[in-house]
């Protein structure tokens, strides 16, 4: 289990985001169609890409925050970013799984570069061979990601939102897939310089400046290349833009708005012959805006994973997967809701999934995941905080994560509250209970009276808050607690009633 010295506080605020990413322009990734792709375009049968297996894919994350020691991704924000990149991946049988421990670097030159080549001196520093490397940044060169086909990805951490595709679009380009437009991205020349009416027909070729985006890093020299325009017909599908005949025409190399219902762009183009046409939103390598982004076509697939397999087998080493969750939500068993702890090395517990790689705990200071104070994923079933404010409510709450699945439930809140002294008021629990004995000997039964007739769920607690036996529920009559289980020591009986939670302490002998 993983040791916590610190609570940093994450407060998200998504309309800040939403604004910041509308100023980042949607990929950084000067494509191109590599000598691999051309070779496999050329010649798909040439690689067996295993279409009948799931193709597992290890990514490293690092998480880039600033000097000060702010400002780095959250775990939860990660995990919700991972259930939509496998989704998104679930037709191409390709899902990623994370490698070893997520990597912070603290260094605000990183966090907000200006370029791509400070990016790829980053990912030269920190690489983990044998892995994809993503880099989650708060400015990756003003973009909401991008690509370095020889070192790795960055990302937005305001692009990485439930709803966003930039991950799973950069992750096609680092598995060799290039924009449907390619081509178009300068525009008609490769910088911009050559305005283009959509409603005139196209040229039959355009400049594109890849520089930087070679397989390997060339610094000395301006790459500009030509690409033909692709043509309505498909007579040219093969060799036009990026070379695959399934993703139609499209010459959109800013973000564009989309009409959901036709899943095509509002902007009308025309090809080189006359050919009037509209721009396929639903591809993710597009550039169309993230609500109607949701696939890669089947050639695309294929590439990626003949990519995998023929250029990249390094990360195919680990094919291993242990199954698919047993159960979606797991659930908290200590503390108890509305338990009173002490607010030192509290003590979290929770039931074991079958499958489950790992777990993401939260603590929150509103219910259902709102104000997150603290996440972190562990890979057991317990952790321990080891201190918390005083006389304060804390909400915490669990999801189970498989090695590909992070879509599992949270399980529900379990509401604490924190004190200094312990959480005993013996008083009010003697109001509702007669309890005897409360000295006592191992084996002896303690027994509980009362006269309320509404269900009471009974726990036994030992001093550091673990759960010891399984809940009693009672509606009346006395309720026995048997301590043949008990070392001796000092114990906690929590009575959970519909409105409170009352204890008391039992202590056993030798
Ligand atoms: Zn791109």
């Amino acid at each position: 289990m993983r040791l916590i010295s610190t609570l940093v506080f994450i407060l998200t605020i998504s309309i800040t985001l939403q604004a910041q990413k509308e100023h980042l322009a949607p990929c950084g990734t000067h494509s191109f169609r590599s000598e691999w792709l051309k070779r496999f375009q050329a010649q798909p049968d040439r690689v067996d890409t295993r279409s009948a297996d799931i193709l597992y894919v290890p990514i490293t994350m690092h998480f880039v925050g600033t000097d000060e020691g702010t400002g780095l991704f959250t775990e939860t924000a990660l995990t919700r970013a991972l259930c939509t990149l496998n989704d998104d991946f679930k037709d191409t049988d390709i899902q990623f799984y994370i490698a070893g421990e997520i990597r912070q670097i603290w260094k605000s030159v990183y966090a907000d570069h200006a370029t791509t080549l400070k990016g790829g001196e980053m990912m030269f520093e920190y690489n983990v061979p044998g892995t994809l490397n993503n880099y989650v940044v708060d400015n990756p060169a003003g973009n909401c990601g991008y690509n370095l086909p020889y070192a790795g990805i960055a990302l937005s951490d305001n692009c990485m939102g439930a709803n966003d595709h930039t991950w799973s679009h950069e992750i096609g380009h680092a598995l060799s897939l290039p924009h449907p437009f390619l081509g178009w991205e300068g525009g008609v020349s490769h910088d911009g310089s050559v305005s283009h009416n959509f409603e005139n027909p196209a040229p039959t070729t355009v400049l594109y400046d890849y520089t930087f985006f070679k397989d390997t890093l060339i610094l000395d020299t301006m790459i500009i290349d030509t690409a033909i325009v692709e043509l309505v017909d498909g007579s040219n599908c093969d060799i036009a833009a990026d070379g695959f005949c399934d993703t139609k025409p499209d010459y959109l190399a800013s973000r564009w708005p989309c009409d959901e219902a036709t899943l095509l762009s509002y902007q009308e183009q025309t090809d080189p012959t006359g050919a009037k046409f509209f721009s396929d939103a639903s591809l993710i390598m597009s550039y169309a805006l993230d609500n109607c982004a949701s696939r890669f076509t089947d050639d695309q697939s294929e590439a990626m994973r003949a990519n995998l397999i023929d250029e990249k087998p390094d990360l195919l080493l680990d094919q291993s997967h242990p199954g698919d969750l047993s159960q979606m939500v797991t659930s908290i068993n200590f503390p108890f809701d509305e338990q009173v702890v002490y607010y030192q090395n509290i003590e979290f517990g929770w039931d074991e999934i079958d499958n489950a790689a790992n777990y993401l705990f939260q603590l929150n200071l509103g219910q259902n995941g709102t104000f997150v104070l603290y996440d972190t994923i562990v890979n057991a079933s317990t952790l321990t905080l080891p201190e918390l404010d005083i006389n304060k409510n804390y909400y915490a709450r669990v999801k189970a994560l498989g090695k590909t699945d992070f879509c599992a439930d949270w399980s529900g809140d379990v509401k604490i509250k924190t004190s200094e002294t312990s959480s005993v008021d013996n008083q009010d629990f003697n109001s509702i209970f007669t309890i005897a004995p409360t000295l006592l000997v191992q084996g002896q039964h303690i027994v509980l009276s009362s006269e309320l007739s509404q269900e009471v769920k009974i726990q036994v607690v030992d001093i550091n808050g673990r759960l010891l036996n399984p809940q009693i529920n009672k509606v009346d009559g006395d309720i026995k607690i048997a301590t043949n289980n008990m070392a001796p020591g000092v114990y906690v009986i929590q009575a959970l009633l519909q409105d409170r939670a009352v204890s008391t302490k039992v202590v056993i002998t030798d």
